[in-house]
């Protein structure tokens, strides 16, 4: 994937960021995966005017006099192969609505296009839109808007857009926002049916690792518990203008129906979830205790963690999604008896 080649025309390319001194060859027609061909509507990069052409995308750039934004985390695809892989993910139809964030010059754009029945993309950088035009000119099924992701009412989005039926979110995520956007689109339970995205490798890592791995933490269970991660395909960073200081992943998580497991009260899930992995070198019950958004005494965190059959030093990365949504649930009965002996006076208040 991605076997980088020279390209003579990289210093004349204006950059503020990163140098741009190898382009990937894309003459890959015949390295495409089957289960791409024949599938969704994924047009051949032969096509002149498509931008995983790195010669067409290196002129539109020029052309442009478009000046790469290192601040929000511009590094463009330049890979038909990897573009087809992502699509294949993604498992786009005709019937779909997707959500594209972060378009850049439309390079991905143009393939959700063919796939996709709809295609919204949300763009920050508003030197981009021009550019967007033009290359997405041929396609009526795009619209672009030029926004902040992190300040779009995505719930309202879709039902404006989808009649409130999930869509599909697809992108090559600015890195410097990937959970914050992965978080919100989940927790504010936005209808998505999947996410297929292009995350940095370490963080597609993190989000599938299981119990007991180094990986595995806060951001695992989170996605976890509204999601089954996926690992599609790991990207090198040649397949990128500019190419990124670190390795890639395209990773799709599919919305579960019902989460995994049944809890009581899932905001304390996440506050007992986010203190045990706050410390990492801590015990739980020391995580738990020191956390100022938990109110729960030594002793119930104590009693709790044995009635879970858990030994009084084990740390959070052992716990199983399923141990933390029993654990909570235990704190939250503690919590309500306490309640309950405060208001029969048994005590002090
Ligand atoms: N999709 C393009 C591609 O694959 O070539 C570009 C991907 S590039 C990694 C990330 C894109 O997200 C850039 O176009 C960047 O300007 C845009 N972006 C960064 N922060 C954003 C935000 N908060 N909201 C919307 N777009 C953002």
């Amino acid at each position: 994937m991605c076997s980088a080649r020279p390209d003579a025309r990289a210093d004349a390319m204006p950059t503020d960021a990163h140098s741009m001194n190898a382009a990937p060859t894309d003459a890959r027609a015949d390295a495409m995966p089957t289960e791409a061909r024949g599938t969704n509507a994924v047009t051949p990069d032969a096509r002149a005017d498509m931008l995983s052409d790195p010669q067409k995308t290196i002129e539109v750039l020029q052309r442009h006099r478009f000046v790469f934004q290192k601040k929000f985390g511009q590094n463009f695809l330049i890979d038909g192969h990897v573009l087809r892989k992502i699509i294949v993910a993604a498992d786009i139809t005709k019937e779909d609505m997707v959500l594209e964030i972060g378009p850049g010059i439309g390079t991905m754009t143009q393939y959700l296009a063919e796939a996709a029945g709809r295609v919204t993309a949300v763009e920050i950088d508003k030197m981009l839109i021009p550019i967007l035009q033009e290359t997405l000119a041929p396609y009526e099924n795009v619209e672009i808007l030029n926004a902040d992701i992190l300040k779009v009412d995505i719930a309202a989005l879709v039902r404006e857009k989808n009649g409130g039926r999930p869509i599909k979110v697809v992108a090559n995520l600015p890195y410097y926002i990937t959970t914050p956007i992965i978080m919100g689109l989940l927790e504010k339970r936005v209808p998505v049916h999947s996410i297929t995205v292009m995350v940095q490798k370490e963080v597609a890592e993190r989000m599938q690792a299981q119990p007991g791995s180094k990986d595995y933490g806060a951001l695992s269970l989170a996605v976890q518990y509204y999601c089954e991660p996926y690992i599609a395909a790991n990207v090198p960073p040649n397949c990128f203008i500019p190419r990124p200081k670190v390795g890639s992943a395209v990773i799709r998580l599919t919305s579960h129906e019902e989460p995994p497991v049944k809890v009581q009260d899932e905001k304390l899930l996440f506050r007992i979830i986010r203190a045990s992995f706050n410390q990492r070198r801590k015990t739980l019950a020391n995580g738990l205790n020191n956390s100022p958004e938990l109110s729960f005494s030594k002793e119930e965190i104590g009693e709790a963690i044995r009635e879970l059959g858990m030994p009084a030093g084990v740390r959070g990365e052992a716990l199983t999604l399923e141990q933390f949504a029993r654990l909570s649930d235990l704190l939250s009965q503690k919590a309500e008896s306490e309640q309950t002996d405060r208001e029969k006076g048994d005590l002090p208040s």
